[in-house]
């Protein structure tokens, strides 16, 4: 957790979002709530990990949030040989 700050400062707002180190950010979503990156910047509250959350979000369950189950990771049991098997096919 090193490299999240714990503010956003020097960041500016802009008509697309806050903009920090030339990236612009988008307001954390609903499934943000409880996660420990979650910075507030001028009454909004922004991801420190990543500018877009909704947009990672919609993929599945975040794997930067530190409070929501990485259940992929923890449900699926894969077998080592056959998953690089299946990664040399393209698979
Ligand atoms: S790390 Fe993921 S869950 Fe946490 S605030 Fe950022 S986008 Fe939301």
């Amino acid at each position: 957790m090193s490299a999240t700050p714990n503010t956003f400062s020097g960041a500016t707002m802009s008509a697309e979002g806050m903009v920090f180190n030339g990236a612009v950010f988008q307001p954390v979503v609903e499934k943000c709530e409880g996660c420990n990156r979650v910075r507030e910047f001028e009454g909004q509250r922004f991801c420190s990990a990543y500018p877009m959350p909704e947009a990672k979000w919609s993929l599945g369950n975040c794997n930067f949030s530190t409070h929501a189950k990485q259940t992929q990771a923890a449900n699926v049991k894969v077998n080592p040989l056959k998953a690089s098997k299946r990664a040399a096919k393209g698979r």
